[in-house]
């Protein structure tokens, strides 16, 4: 009876379970989260759905009656506590056990939290889940101003939705410049500028020393003392993941749940798959956790294929989207290791490509409003292509002369 279980119910759970039954797996399927709702896209949440632009009914990632149709039992508000390796079985946080003959761990993470004084003050939100998302997007009825700590995607994105909404914002960075850790100093720049002329009061180098308020957040304290107010604080201070249960059990992890090219664990019957899972690129030749819909998709899809004997290897060309504004920014690839940039398109016209190589190889892209650049690069870094930097960056030259 057993079958497979899976602990998650987000993009990379429903992912798997879908994948599984597309494979013709006849097994049970079992999907536990603790969240109080049925699997949602994430994306939307700092983006359409909090500035309003997009209902509630559109986030879900099947309808309701998908889950008996594919015979997939999904049980909400069940979080798992422990694992049971060698009795196989999943421990609940009411005591009950539940057995699995494969088990699919797709615990993602949570925000982190920031260890500065004040994060417990009411009116500090963090944004992950729906849950989280309603709360902060019920505050900004009736708050005027907002403090975002961060100027990560989720950061820049809440910041957007929030200028939408007609509240003032204020971003605060410790980094030296927005979206420092996967965006190029031209990119992050870019982006900055952007939000300063939608009216961000966006600042760089600037920690945060304490949250301030009695109960109630009034504003925040930055490293040097000055204060700033408002209505609202958002922490937006990146994921932390949910590795601890398999670590507990004994799995390895180093931020994340290490996996091999089949998603599986050090334990044959234990699968680890989308966020918290941490795997070896060959592409860039170096370990990887991907925080990205594609990577918990494609991921999922390639455990469920080894649970049904298909083998596939997993070795992505990662890639990721934001929406900030007007602005459409992809980028795919990793940036890092890059000797050479390669521009394409004018920053003024809200329209350009910044290539990234490696001794003449493309290794990254990063595309605003620019689709066609984005398609030929991915493609391009996935067959190691060595573009001639003058025709990449000649506009006149169309982005298809590089496909095959
Ligand atoms: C606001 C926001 C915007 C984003 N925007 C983009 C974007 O534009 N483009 C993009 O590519 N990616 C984006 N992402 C990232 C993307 O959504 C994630 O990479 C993806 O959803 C990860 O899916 P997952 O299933 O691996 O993890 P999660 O979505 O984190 O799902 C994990 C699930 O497991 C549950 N769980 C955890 N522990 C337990 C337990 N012990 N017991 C039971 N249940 C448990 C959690 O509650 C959760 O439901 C965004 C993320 C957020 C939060």
């Amino acid at each position: 009876m057993s079958g497979t279980l899976i602990i998650g119910g987000g993009q990379a759970a429903l992912s798997a379970a879908a994948e599984l039954r597309k494979h013709r797996y006849d097994r049970p399927i079992t999907m536990l989260t603790d969240e109080a709702v049925a699997p949602y896209q994430r994306p939307p949440l700092s983006k359409a759905y909090l500035s309003g632009e997009l209902s509630r009914d559109r986030l879900w990632l099947k309808p309701a009656a998908w889950y008996q149709n594919a015979g997939i039992n999904l049980r909400t508000a069940v979080h798992i506590t422990a694992l049971d390796r060698g009795a196989c079985d999943v421990i609940a946080h009411t005591g009950e056990r539940i057995g699995y003959d494969t088990l699919i761990l797709a615990m993602g993470g949570q925000a982190r939290r920031l260890p500065v004084p004040g994060t417990n003050l009411d009116r500090v939100h963090v944004l992950r889940t729906l849950a989280e998302t309603e709360t902060l997007s019920a505050a900004f009825h009736e708050a005027r101003s907002i403090i975002i700590i961060g100027a990560g995607y989720i950061g820049l994105e809440v910041a957007a939705s929030a200028r939408k909404r007609g509240m003032a914002v204020t971003v605060l960075e410790a980094a030296a410049r927005p979206m420092a850790r996967t965006a190029s100093a031209l990119v992050g720049g870019w982006f900055g500028a952007i939000h300063r002329g939608y009216g961000v009061d966006l600042r760089v180098n600037t920690p945060v020393k304490a949250i301030v308020g009695d109960e109630k957040a009034t504003g925040v304290e930055l490293d040097d003392g000055e204060m700033i107010e408002a209505d609202l604080v958002l922490v937006a201070a990146g994921l932390s993941v949910n590795d601890g249960l398999a670590a507990t059990a004994g799995l390895a992890c180093e931020d994340g749940i290490v996996v091999d090219h089949q998603a599986r664990t050090e334990d044959g019957n234990i699968y680890a798959i989308g966020d918290v899972a941490r795997f070896h690129s060959r592409l860039y030749d170096r370990s990887l956790r991907l925080e990205s819909v594609q990577n918990a998709v494609d991921q999922a899809r390639v455990a469920a294929r080894a649970i049904c004997g298909q083998a596939v290897d997993y070795d992505p060309v990662p890639w990721f989207w934001s929406d900030q504004y007007e602005m459409k920014l992809q980028i795919t690839g990793l940036i890092e290791g890059a000797d050479e940039r390669v521009r394409r398109g004018d920053p003024e016209e809200g329209r350009f490509a910044l290539f990234h190589l490696r001794d003449g190889v493309m290794i990254a892209c990063e595309a605003i409003n620019s689709v066609p650049e984005y398609r030929a690069a991915q493609h391009m870094i996935a067959t190691g292509a060595r573009p001639a930097p003058d025709r990449l960056r000649n506009p006149g030259v169309a982005m298809k002369t590089f496909l095959p």
